[in-house]
């Protein structure tokens, strides 16, 4: 081990043993930056995954059978409803109430999320466990004067051709969005903390799967979901979260810094494959390939 390596070990320890970050996850992100991006008081979630068996180059829970963990939406009974609406190009937008899709420019909201938050196994805070993530991101919609919802997993019919189609409206289906909401239970964990917040995001489940570089590049506006001392709060990416351009350097904007490099940082499909061979292959969504298959990834990027 040379020394620029050894002095990386306090760090490592402190992120893993303090603030109870995975290892793999920390290493993934950070790796030699840690030491300028790691703020001093970082309070880590309540109620999260235990990383404690996971090791630097492996983590359990990227293991985990994403798509078994998928919710089931009882709420919701338009399967008839959004597989005519995708075969005929158009987009899948339900309107707040569930009962018919709206076409832009009619405001929406489209969810940014881990595929991992369907499940109730440790992961959602106690007496959550059963809440229908609907009604959650509608009350949200609302308040951004939002008149429909785009989420994959309710907006992606199953029949082929229209599942074909509404999956290569997904990288539209962002863009036209008037906010994207992201949504892990990482951060929704995670006491909000200005100083703290691109920190907590780089290390959440959500900044490391492949998807979210495609979904930030598209999105105009970008939410995210942090703890707040009465419930969830919700802040602004460009507005609250991201470090300004003339702020003086220190863990805060060298955070920020990985969060606008990933942001701009899909430009083309050889730059969307290489970020995705730095990815565990379990935190990729089925999607995705279908999406590159099609051919949209070539065309949409900025
Ligand atoms: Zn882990
Ligand atoms: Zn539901």
């Amino acid at each position: 081990m040379d020394s620029s390596s050894s002095n990386l070990l306090p760090y490592f320890a402190r992120a893993t043993e303090e603030f109870k970050l995975c290892p793999n996850r920390v290493w993934a992100v950070a790796g030699g930056k840690l030491p300028d991006v790691m703020p001093d008081n970082f309070e880590p979630p309540r109620g999260r995954e235990k990383h404690q068996q996971c090791t630097f180059d492996f983590c359990e829970y990227s293991q985990r059978d994403f798509t078994a963990v998928k919710q089931r939406h009882e709420c919701m009974n338009g399967d008839y409803t959004l597989n005519e609406t995708a075969k005929s190009g158009k987009s899948t937008v339900w309107a707040l109430d569930g009962k018919s899709m709206i076409q832009p420019p009619g405001p929406y909201m489209a969810i940014s999320h881990v595929w991992s938050d369907g499940t109730g196994i440790g992961a959602w805070p106690d007496g959550e466990v059963n809440e229908c993530l609907y009604t959650f991101f509608r009350t949200i919609a609302e308040r951004f004067e939002c008149e429909g919802i785009w989420w994959d997993t309710l907006c992606i019919p199953k029949g082929r051709e229209a599942r074909q189609k509404a999956i290569g409206n997904i990288p539209s289906s962002y863009q036209d969005a008037r906010i994207t909401l992201v949504h892990d239970l990482f951060l929704r964990n995670c006491e909000w903390n200005e100083e703290t917040a691109c920190f907590a995001i780089i290390m959440s489940p959500w900044f490391s799967r492949g998807w979210t570089a495609v979904e930030l590049a598209q999105s105009r506006k970008v939410k995210v979901i942090f703890r707040g001392p009465s419930g969830p709060i919700i802040k602004d990416l460009d507005e609250q979260i991201l470090a300004k351009d003339d702020e003086s350097n220190g863990p805060r904007k060298a955070a920020s810094q990985i969060i606008q490099n990933l942001r701009k940082g899909i430009t083309n499909l050889d730059h969307l494959l290489a970020v995705l061979g730095s990815l565990p292959v379990e935190v990729i969504p089925p999607t995705f390939y279908a999406l590159i298959e099609t051919g949209i990834l070539l065309v949409s990027g900025k």
